[in-house]
């Protein structure tokens, strides 16, 4: 599985997977920090690997985390899913 995530974050740029022993929201059934990510459930109810694959990429929510002014990256993660798509 080349995807760690379903929005395009990369665990080794997130400061909290060593703090909380995070293992990548692919292999673990809710995130650490709460009963479920809407953006994870989306996805995996789609039965996707990653937004990338999806035809409303990227949605309104995606961005909404994607340039989150606190949470967010900026969009990196979008093009981390662009980078994903493109690679299969
Ligand atoms: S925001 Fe959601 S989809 Fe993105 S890494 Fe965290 S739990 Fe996974
Ligand atoms: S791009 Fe948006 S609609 Fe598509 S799976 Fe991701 S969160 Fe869900």
């Amino acid at each position: 599985m080349m995807n760690e995530s379903r929005c395009g974050l990369l665990c080794q740029q997130c400061h909290y997977s060593e703090q909380v022993g995070c293992l990548g929201c692919v292999a673990i059934s809710k995130p650490f920090w709460g009963e479920n990510c809407p953006i994870k459930s989306c996805c995996e109810d789609k039965k996707q690997e990653h937004c990338g694959q999806c035809r409303q990429f990227p949605c309104a929510l995606l961005q909404q985390f994607a340039y989150d002014p606190q949470q967010g990256d900026n969009g990196a993660r979008i093009k981390q899913c662009q980078y994903w798509r493109e690679q299969q």
